[in-house]
């Protein structure tokens, strides 16, 4: 039985307000999509193909174009600290997110995407941070930059029992 929950973290729905469509450039080039906040869809096929599917609220909802619109906002649409760090983090939007109880009963964040084959593992405490991204590809079984979180044998068994990496 896996230790990881999906999480759910809360984004705060977006009021009536913000039902408008907005069309925004595709950063690579080439596309125009539409994103809409209040229904929280983007017409890109990241959003189409891997997080429609997800219920309002789910970061994993979130492509790139609701991310960058999300910030743009400056809003407190937030429910905490740890969801801000995941939401921001430059190597995401990510599909996946997984909560687990960490070596000091901190949450522990894991952060996943289908193209990259590196997990980003959000632990708390660190050089000054509420919370430090670690880097871990699990195919080649190495720390990126060689930065190991604190307890990092603990949080190595842990990974086998995420569902989809084992
Ligand atoms: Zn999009």
């Amino acid at each position: 039985m896996s230790v990881w929950k999906p999480a759910l973290v809360n984004i705060s729905p977006f009021g009536d307000e913000y039902n408008r469509d907005v069309i925004v450039e595709s950063r690579t080039g080439g596309g125009r999509y539409t994103v809409n906040l209040y229904y929280y869809t983007c017409t890109c096929p990241d959003f189409i193909e891997r997080r429609a599917e997800r219920p309002v609220g789910d970061l994993g909802r979130s492509c790139k174009h609701l991310r960058d619109m999300v910030l743009s906002l400056d809003s407190d649409a937030f429910g905490d600290e740890l969801t801000r760090v995941i939401f921001k983090s430059p190597h995401g939007p990510y599909e996946r997110i997984w909560f687990a109880p960490g070596p000091d009963g901190e949450i522990l964040a894991l952060g996943m995407r289908h193209d990259k084959s590196w997990l980003s593992l959000f632990i708390r405490g660190g050089s000054g941070e509420p919370y430090t991204r670690y880097g871990y590809h699990s195919g080649e079984e190495r720390w990126a930059y060689d930065s190991r979180p604190p307890e990092a044998e603990y949080i190595l068994e842990m990974l086998n029992s995420v569902p989809g990496i084992g």
